[in-house]
């Protein structure tokens, strides 16, 4: 780990990166997303997804391969590069799938390990115990040993040049997770996939994927590459994406346009319900609403496929311009709106600000804010933290706006919500150069009165007085009794 993965631009937690695959030859930027191949099935060939959706890498289950008379012996003779005609990288899963959905299954770790090594994977997986939400912890406890045991003999064996995942489970109790995920880090594999979450992406309980995530990141650290695996929804990706989850996979491009479903950034939709298309990729402009429907089923079914990866693509896409730009949150924030789960999962998110703080570069782009949520994000909860430190006059007036009453205050500073006090000094340096909203809401209100709290108590020798717009009087009354305050309303 470490020299394969190599950090570049961060926002949030959210990062862009470079993961070098040396069996392929390749360096992969990431956030990416990784389709999924099933051999048996031929959706989209996977040198079309090279070519003309720039994948960098995709993903297939080296378990099918195994049990195929069709396909055995074929990926051992000519190897997965050339059986599926693709340049990237191709990363293998193992059959803890299958061991998942069918309670067995045929092969050892050792065996598999063997087998991706040589069908020419260039990341592999071990066998590891996918566990499902919501079980004891005696159960968690004793299928994470299991794992844990796996990747450690996974660790061991001599693979070449061939990456290692190395899942991090747990289910749902949070601190197995992180342990796992201390655990994972310290085996010196390659990839990190944070494995059975797809229960909770199929219940849309998208908070409790947040702090899943946030639970296994606090223990692998920053300088791992995970893959949230089995999140395939574009509509999720700039969440997961500012949490530091750096690949995807997705098998929902393919079985979604099985059924006539049209994948979008807030959400999914049937095709039958659709009569204007809200996409300007090649398959929307040229066919249309009816036209798509009008195709037969086979290439229906490519079609659609084909849209669900170029929205799925275009969203890997904008989260990256996002991280560049400094604006991910509010792509997060954006995204949040496309069902009230989406919004818990961006609460939960924000639930762990002090964790995202500490990856978060202190400079960016503009800060919007655009929501109640942004009150709660990690530049509010860093300026709070350095109103302790900062050095003030005898006598400071803060204000929404009116002059002080008397010239008995040495210094004026303004009051921005959701900020709180602004330093003349600090007004021109991030995040306090925000856009923020003339009307703001109660929540704003709410952290820019914690913020004048923190400066009051953190100098007691100092007398304060505030100006306020007309804050409501449960505001007021969370205020320091010490502060002399001045309605600019009334
Ligand atoms: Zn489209």
């Amino acid at each position: 780990m470490g020299e394969r993965f190599e950090l570049q631009t961060a926002d949030a937690a959210g990062r862009i990166g470079e993961l070098t695959v040396p069996r392929a030859g390749v360096t992969v930027e990431t956030p990416t997303l990784l389709p999924v191949i099933n051999p048996h099935l031929d959706t989209i060939a996977p040198r079309r997804l090279a070519d003309e959706f720039g994948a960098e890498a995709l993903i297939t289950n080296a378990y099918i391969f195994h049990g195929s008379e069709d396909y055995r012996e074929r990926a051992i003779d000519e190897g997965l590069h050339d059986l599926l005609d693709f340049p990237g990288a191709i990363m293998t899963d193992s059959g803890s799938f299958q061991l998942a959905e069918y309670g067995k299954i045929d092969v050892t770790t050792e065996e598999i390990l063997q087998f991706q090594f040589d069908i020419g994977s260039d990341i592999a997986t071990p066998v590891d115990i996918p566990t499902e939400p919501g079980v004891s912890r005696e159960t968690a406890e004793a299928e994470l040993e299991t794992t844990q045991e796996r990747l450690e003999l996974a660790a061991s064996i001599d693979t070449g040049d061939m990456l290692v995942s190395a899942p991090v489970q747990g289910s749902t109790h949070s601190d197995l997770r992180e342990r796992a995920g201390a655990h994972a880090a310290e085996t010196g594999l390659d990839v990190f996939p944070i494995g059975a979450v797809v229960p909770l992406l199929n219940e849309y309980r998208y908070a409790d994927v947040v702090d899943a995530v946030a639970a296994a990141k606090r223990g692998l650290g920053p300088a791992a590459p995970v893959h949230l695996f089995g999140a395939g929804h574009p509509m999720m990706f700039a969440l997961a994406a500012a949490l530091g989850c750096d690949l995807f996979d997705s098998a929902a491009y393919a079985i979604y346009a099985r059924d006539d479903r049209y994948l979008t950034v807030r959400g999914t939709r049937h095709l039958d319900d659709l009569d204007h298309l809200p996409c300007s990729c090649p398959i929307c402009v040229d066919h249309g609403a009816a036209g798509l429907r009008d195709l037969p089923d086979d290439r229906r079914e490519t079609a659609l496929a084909a849209h669900n990866l170029h929205v799925s693509f275009a969203e890997i896409r904008r989260i990256k311009a996002a991280i560049r730009e400094g604006s991910l949150l509010e792509l997060v924030d954006e995204r949040a709106r496309s069902h009230p789960a989406m919004l818990d999962g961006y609460r939960a998110l924000l639930a762990h600000a002090d964790q995202l703080e500490r990856e978060d570069p202190s400079s960016k782009g503009t800060f919007f804010v655009t929501s109640a949520e942004s009150a709660r994000r990690p530049e509010v909860v860093r300026h709070h933290d350095r109103l302790d430190r900062l050095s003030v006059p005898d006598a400071l007036f803060l204000t929404e706006g009116p002059d002080p009453p008397s010239d008995e205050y040495d210094d004026v500073w303004r009051v921005v919500p959701p900020f709180g006090p602004v330093p003349s000094a600090l007004s021109r340096t991030y995040p306090l150069t925000a856009e923020v909203p003339t009307r703001p809401d109660r929540a704003a209100l709410e952290a820019a009165a914690r913020g004048v709290s923190r400066l009051v108590d953190a100098h007691p020798e100092t007398s304060f007085g505030l100006a306020h717009r007309g804050w409501p009087p449960a505001i007021i009354e969370s205020l320091p009794d010490e502060l002399a305050l001045f309605d600019g309303e009334s």
